[in-house]
């Protein structure tokens, strides 16, 4: 089979098969064989790996990766799509698919029945649409992972890669932060998409910390704590805290613990490093 990243092939396909995308599905196809190239350099994917991909499309990426890896799993929704992809993976012995939703998968499950419960490392060009819940699952649910390499927008890459102080950094940072190291690997234009996109991407690698790089008490609380602080974004962290549903504390309880970390009652959110958020998560589990 002919390289999918060759747009001429990939049209030849479509049309082979009468082929309609799915808005509804985040369906852009890559037709560009140097961010394909870039994507699979920067996963650093060897013959040892196991690799769950998200969304194989018509099988562009994936026979990249049956290519370069040991076995391969990809999870792909459309069920029109799964023709194709017999057709466009014929050649390749090491990779199966999936017609499933990915968000309801027990990757848990599949990991341990297919790789022994050892570290895997997920590639995907996402759908957009539930980029944020596919890789929030992936940390939640503890799936041993290497690394995840993925293209998502451009903006929700800045925002996972973001520091304190800048205009991108919010929950999202602080939640792949807490979790990953991440790496802008690209920046890629609509054109190589098909269709394009009407927004530009990025492709990001996420490298899962062997430790965490803080110590909290209570995980769940701090994600509590964070989400409270940047839901109202012009408000201090004081207010922010003390106005959520989720969270019981008074301005006092909240007052106290910025003073015990040196910092000033009228803080924001996002002045705060993930540090500090676990100091105060910590401190604040002692009021509980
Ligand atoms: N990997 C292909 C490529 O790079 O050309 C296609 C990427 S396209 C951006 C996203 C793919 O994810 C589509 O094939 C779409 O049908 C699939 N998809 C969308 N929602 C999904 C879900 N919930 N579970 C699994 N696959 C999904």
């Amino acid at each position: 089979m002919a390289n999918l990243g060759n747009p001429k092939n990939t049209i030849e396909i479509l049309k082979k098969y009468d082929f309609i995308f799915q808005k509804k599905f985040g369906q852009n196809f890559l037709i560009d064989t140097h961010v394909l190239d870039k994507i699979t350099k920067a996963a650093d994917i060897t013959k040892d790996d196991f690799i769950l991909e998200i969304g194989p499309g018509i099988g562009t990426l994936t026979q990249y990766l049956c290519e370069n890896a040991r076995e391969v799993v990809a999870v792909e929704i459309d069920r029109m799509l799964l023709p194709i992809l017999e057709d466009t993976l014929s050649q390749y012995d090491n990779v199966s698919v999936l017609n499933a939703d990915i968000l309801k998968v027990d990757i848990l499950q599949l990991v341990k029945e297919r790789n022994g419960g050892r570290p895997i490392k997920v590639v995907a060009n996402l759908p957009y649409y539930i980029t944020t819940p596919i890789i929030m699952d992936l940390f939640e649910k503890h799936i041993p992972i290497t690394n995840i390499t993925v293209m998502v927008q451009k903006e929700v890459a800045d925002r996972m890669q973001a520091s304190p102080g800048s205009k991108d950094y919010g929950a999202l940072s602080l939640a792949v932060q807490y979790y990953a190291q991440p790496y802008i690997a690209a920046n890629v234009p609509p054109n190589c998409f098909m269709p394009r996109p009407n927004v530009g991407s990025a492709v990001i690698r996420l490298t899962l910390h062997k430790e965490k790089p803080v110590h909290v008490k209570d995980e769940e609380l701090l994600f509590k704590i964070i989400r409270a602080s940047f839901n109202q974004r012009r408000k201090t962290l004081v207010n922010g805290i003390n106005n959520s549903p989720e969270l019981s504390f008074s301005k006092e309880d909240v007052v106290e613990a910025l003073a015990a970390l040196n910092l000033p009652e009228n803080i924001r959110g996002e002045a705060l490093s993930l540090d500090q958020f676990a100091t105060l998560a910590n401190y604040l589990k002692g009021c509980l």
